[in-house]
């Protein structure tokens, strides 16, 4: 083989990694191996919470997970979900909230370009959702943690999970606290996920574990089955009600991102949120079906600055040497502008006085006695750095920040010795990529195709879609679209069937 022969083949490989996947016709399938009224791909929240409510609202269900067992990248997760409107535990730790409130925030936290009737629908229904949750087994306790921006080491409830306390978004909304942690101590994904397997285990849905979906059945344009590799053989699936995709993200998929959203692929020491199966696959079924995507080059990168929510007290600059967040805002948010507006080249200045290390022991990388020295060993411009700090300073003093609105609480000036941290993306710093773009669907969780209009039997739910995070995040809203727009998913299909 010539060596453009191989070229050539590393290249189609790589072609053949983003393409759709060209469903079956079903003229061509010679015989059934299961018959159901509703199918689901994948069992991460989204699957499980389709699952369910299709079994729910009547229909036969089966269930088709490539692992060896549900729970996805959802049992990974920290377990935190972002609810709202007034849930009877932001009412037990003494927060007042309403769905038009939550949606004031959400529209612009996950903004610009948040899907409006998606936010509204999830609004209007969130505390309905948390009363679904607590009914089909997730706990939670009327306890707040008022550590933001992850789950709480504790078991408490409710905690601050997107910036809502901070600049803009404490000028946009009442400030109320949405990221709501099943009862369960610290990191509480497993927990959460063994709560709502313990629901589906209690249907009679029909789960199939080792059991790859490769291809989407189609007659006429409609979606009627799947094909599902198990023990090495192909099963031929018919669901009279369609197919529901829930099988997760891309960040796994080295072409994909490649394509769309190629800084994903940049952080050296990137943690990559999910699993292998988040490869891609559930989106390029959906649109060899004739679904669309939207959104595909959004990502989120969370840089975990804290806990402790202290180290906002610290300034966080690009390479120009100046700011360019509020550092007291949702760590997601700044690692997503780290990582996209300021193209992964920050630093973090840090006096003795104000300097920790947090949870992940991120230690000083130079320290100086003046600014110009600082700046001069990290590589910044001297002046813009001085001047940075300077300004800082002199407004901290009085408790102000008219540039960039720090809360009061972590305004402390900056005093000699000082130091600055490596947050750049080729350094050590822990960046933590996910995508969110995915499958165009509608409030009900159809399908769309390019124009606007559901594809007959196809439905989708979580990272396979894009969700209610359009190019901002906040904590809780993945576990929480995936579960809310999985049970519309179930239902739809369920109704179709
Ligand atoms: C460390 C960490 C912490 C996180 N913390 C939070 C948090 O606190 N709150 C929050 O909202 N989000 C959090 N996230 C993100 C969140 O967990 C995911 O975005 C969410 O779980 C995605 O849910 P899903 O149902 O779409 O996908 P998944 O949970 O990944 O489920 C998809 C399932 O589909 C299966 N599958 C894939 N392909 C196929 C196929 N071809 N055939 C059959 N099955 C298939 C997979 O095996 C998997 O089980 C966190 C993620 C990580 C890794």
């Amino acid at each position: 083989m010539s060596t453009n022969d191989s070229l050539g083949e590393a290249t189609d490989a790589a072609q053949d990694a983003v393409l759709p996947i060209a469903p079956l016709d079903a003229a061509e399938v010679t015989q059934w191996d299961i018959e159901t009224d509703v199918a689901v791909v994948g069992l991460g929240i989204a699957g499980t919470c389709a699952a369910i409510s299709a079994h729910e609202a009547g229909a036969r269900v089966a269930a088709f997970e490539r692992g060896g067992a549900g729970g996805g990248t959802s049992a990974l997760s920290g377990g935190l979900i972002y609810l709202g409107g007034g849930t009877p535990i932001q009412e037990a730790c003494g927060y007042t909230d309403t769905a038009e409130n939550m949606e004031r925030f959400l529209l612009e936290a996950c903004g610009p370009d948040a899907d409006a009737d998606k936010v509204h629908a999830y609004c209007q229904g969130s505390v309905a959702h948390y009363n679904w949750l607590v009914d089909h087994g997730v706990p939670f306790k009327g306890e707040f943690c008022d550590e933001p921006n992850r789950e709480p080491i504790t078991d408490a409830g409710l905690c601050f999970s997107g910036g809502e306390d901070s600049w803009p978004f404490n000028t946009i909304a009442d400030v109320v606290p949405r990221g709501h942690h099943p009862q369960f101590p610290d990191t509480a994904g497993g927990f959460l996920m063994e709560c709502l397997t313990g629901a589906l285990a209690k249907t009679d849905v029909a789960v199939h574990t080792d059991a790859r979906v490769e291809r989407l059945i189609v007659d006429a344009g409609r979606v009627v089955g799947l094909v599902a590799r198990v023990d090495g053989r192909d099963l031929h699936v018919r669901a009279t009600g369609g197919v529901i995709l829930c099988a997760g993200g891309f960040i796994f998929n080295e072409e994909m991102l490649a394509r769309y959203c190629p800084e994903a692929l940049r952080p050296f020491s990137a943690w990559r949120v999910g699993t292998d199966n988040d490869d891609g696959r559930g989106i390029r079924l959906g649109e060899g079906a004739g679904g669309t995507t939207t959104r595909m080059d959004s990502v989120e990168c969370a840089l975990p600055i804290g806990p402790p929510h202290r180290m906002a007290r610290a300034l966080l600059v690009g390479k120009d040497g100046k700011r360019f967040i509020n550092e007291d805002t949702y760590t997601g948010r700044i690692g997503h502008r780290a990582l996209v507006d300021q193209q992964g080249e920050i630093y973090m200045i840090v006096s003795e006085e104000i300097f920790e290390v947090n949870f992940v022991g991120m230690r000083i990388t130079w320290a100086a006695e003046t600014p110009e020295e600082l700046a001069a060993d990290v590589g910044l411009p001297a002046d813009a750095l001085a001047e940075t700090i300077a300004t800082y300073n002199q407004h901290a003093e009085n408790g102000t920040d008219p540039e960039w609105h720090k809360e009061p609480d972590f305004l402390v000036p900056l005093r000699p010795p000082y130091g600055a941290i490596d947050l750049r993306v080729d350094s050590k710093a822990i960046y933590a990529p996910f995508t969110l773009g995915g499958l165009n669907t509608d409030p009900d969780s159809h399908v769309l195709d390019p124009s606007g209009v559901p594809v007959p039997g196809l439905y989708a739910a979580g990272r396979s879609t894009a969700g209610i995070a359009a190019h901002g995040y906040v904590s809780g809203i993945s576990l929480g679209d995936g579960s809310f727009f999985g049970r519309r998913a179930g239902e739809s299909a369920a109704r179709d069937k």
